[in-house]
Order: C-alpha cells, then structure tokens, then sequence
C-alpha cells in the first residue's frame, strides 16, 4: 500500500511573527521557515507504517514555490521515497491545494492520505476535509491514533472531552493531531541520502487545475500587548483591587 502524505512549508513556530507595516500580510522577509509541524506528524507516521511493513512507498507532495523544495527533502531525510512539488505561488488557498492533491490521488492510487489537521500560518484546518468530499472518501480527522487493519483504517480522534475511534474503508484520509506520534530528527547521512531521491516538479495545468482563490486577505492585525502587571503585598490588597479597581468580583 502506497502513502500519500501533503507537506506544507511555513514559517518556523519558534519564530515570532512580524506583520507588515500597512498590515497587508505577514513579513516573511528574512524569516525562518520550516515544515508545518501536523505535517511533520503526518510524515512521522507514513514513515513508521513502512517500517512495521504496512505500507510499500511514502510520497509526499507539496504546493508552492521551489523553495519548498526544502521541506519535500526534509520529508525524505525523514524516511519518504520520493517528491512531487507542484509549482504554484506560495500560500495557495486550501480548495485549490485540496484539488490538485484529489489529482495527486487519481494517478498515484495510494490507500491512505495523511495531512495535517492543520497549517499553523493560515490555521484552515480545512484540506483534509476538502480532499474527503472532492474524492468522496471516508476521513479520519484529529487523528491520535492510527492503525490499518485489512482494508480498513481505525482511527482514534481527538474529540472535545474525550476520544472517538472510526473505522475507514481505504482509500481513506487522515489529518493528524499533536498526540499521534514525536517525529524523530533526521540523522546526516539520512540528509544526505535524500538529496539523491527523485522530485518531481509539476504544474497545476498538468492536473487541469487553476490556482485562483475565491478569497483575498483584507488585512493582518497582531494581537494587542499584554499590559504589565503589578505585584500585590497581601490577599487583603488583591481582593480589594479586584474588586474596586478591576471590578471583577
Ligand atoms: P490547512 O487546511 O491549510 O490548515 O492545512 C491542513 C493540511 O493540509 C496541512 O497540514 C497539509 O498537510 C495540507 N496542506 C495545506 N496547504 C498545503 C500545500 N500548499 N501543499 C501541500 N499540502 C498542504
């Protein structure tokens, strides 16, 4: 069985965001950039199913710009066989990603597809979703556990307050949460072998698709400044300002 996991490139979480002076977008200028962490997961666990001797072959696509190429060879530093990019300007919208990775499914055939649950730039949380309704296939999402057993995927999903077990007739699609698995770091000599995995580059007219948001960003705001905060001397003192500066009690 064949894995098809979707990767996509954003700025590093450790990074702290700028926005742009006339708050038009995010500055990415100078900026550190990195696998979208779910996707990180995501690869982690198409990884490990290869090794238990689930699946045959882990690709991974990704669409944006060639400097996502990174993260594609990242992703095979990190045990995936082999990439697809598909050329398109970076931060596409999720309906067309999700068009051109249902596209990606036709040719490639794979029994399972695993995304994140979520890009922490855009936070969509809405890909996987789309790709199960274009393909009219079963999805599995919020995923903490995952285990193919014949032809079907178990899925355990994180739900609020608890947990949620599926079963999925494959092909299937899954999206991962933060609990599935700890992706290992990739060693130097895996780094090495994964500059000599094939990648290919397409365009999205190969798959009939026009990259073309029915959205646009009206503007990007950061969020308001923490004011400082005091240090009171007794209980007495902070229920008094609670109560009368605060007014909170
Ligand atoms: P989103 O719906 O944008 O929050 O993204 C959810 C997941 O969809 C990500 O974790 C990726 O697995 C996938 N995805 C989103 N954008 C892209 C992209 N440009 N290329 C490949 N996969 C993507």
């Amino acid at each position: 069985m064949k894995v098809l996991v979707a990767i996509k490139r954003v700025i590093d979480y450790n990074v702290k965001v700028r926005v742009k002076a006339d708050n038009s977008d995010v500055d990415l200028a100078n900026v550190k950039m990195a696998m979208n962490p779910f996707c990180e997961i995501a690869v982690e666990e198409a990884v490990r199913l290869k090794e238990s001797g689930v699946a045959s072959e882990v690709v991974v696509v990704s669409v944006g710009s060639k400097s996502c190429e990174e993260q594609i060879r990242a992703a095979m530093a990190l045990g995936a066989d082999r990439g697809i990019r598909i050329d398109a300007e970076d931060g596409p919208d999720s309906l067309s990603v999700a068009k051109l990775l249902a596209k990606v499914v036709e040719q490639e055939q794979p029994g399972l597809v695993i995304l994140g649950k979520q890009a922490i730039d855009s936070d969509n949380n809405q890909t996987g979703q789309m790709l199960a309704a274009l393909l009219n296939r079963p999805q599995g999402t919020f995923a903490s556990e995952v285990k193919v057993e014949g032809e079907q995927v178990i899925v355990t999903r994180e739900i609020d307050g608890g947990l949620q077990t599926v079963a999925l007739d494959m092909p299937a699609i899954v999206t991962t949460d933060l609990r599935l698995n700890e992706p290992r770091y990739a060693k130097l000599p895996d780094i090495m072998k994964a500059k000599r995995k094939p990648l290919e580059v397409k365009a999205p007219a190969d798959y009939g698709v026009t990259v073309a948001s029915k959205l646009s960003l009206v503007s990007v705001e950061l969020p308001a400044t923490r004011q400082a905060g005091i240090k009171v001397a007794s209980v007495d003192e902070l229920i008094d300002k609670l109560r009368n500066e605060a007014k909170v009690i």
